[in-house]
């Protein structure tokens, strides 16, 4: 194993964004160091980051590199230097149980949802009282704190949480969702 790969299979995202202290929202989100930004886009996942907002994408160094301003060879020596962790030598660390898929997939879900809703609350807001308010505006203010307790659940205790979203037919409805703003190419 080449140090790229040696520092991707013992590092995740959150291990990095952890260590360089950057803010981490809800959902795993922080803000997106490739683009100037307010409500956090970037999403964390176990082994590659995505930011719904310029939808840059890469793998623990290419974020480092960003996070710190550096080229990606750079970013692979301080995280080596950072986490003590050389070519040469076997894993150390003891790999956390990996995350069923199906938890994966809804989580993420969860956290997208939770970032579409947030982004039309905040953009679509009415500028002036007697204004008309935005229909995506009114259904993102009524929906946005139930999927944020959802994504905060989700955390704790995920079993439970999927069984609340599978029997009310939320994940469906949110999947189904995410696949019309796929659809509409929303840049607001
Ligand atoms: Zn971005």
């Amino acid at each position: 194993m080449n140090l790229f790969e040696h520092i991707k299979s013992q590092l995740k995202p959150i291990d990095v964004i952890n260590h360089y202290s950057v803010p981490v929202e809800r959902g795993q989100m922080i803000l997106c160091p490739f683009h100037q930004e307010r409500t956090p886009s970037l999403k964390l996942y176990d082994d590659h980051f995505y930011c719904f907002g310029c939808h840059a994408t890469g793998d623990v160094i290419t974020l480092t590199a960003g996070l710190l301003g550096l080229q990606p060879y750079e970013a692979a020596k301080r995280l080596s230097e950072d986490f003590a962790i050389r070519a040469d030598r076997p894993p150390g660390k003891v790999k956390k149980p990996k995350k069923r898929p199906v938890q994966q997939l809804w989580q993420s879900n969860l956290s997208e949802y939770f970032y579409w809703l947030k982004h039309f609350k905040q953009t679509l807001a009415p500028s002036s009282p007697e204004d008309t308010p935005d229909p995506l505006f009114v259904k993102s203010c009524r929906e946005i704190s139930y999927i944020g307790y959802l994504l905060d659940c989700m955390d704790l205790n995920p079993e439970a949480t999927m069984i609340l979203m599978d029997s009310s037919g939320l994940n469906q409805k949110i999947a189904q969702e995410l696949s019309l703003l796929d659809r509409r190419e929303i840049s607001a």
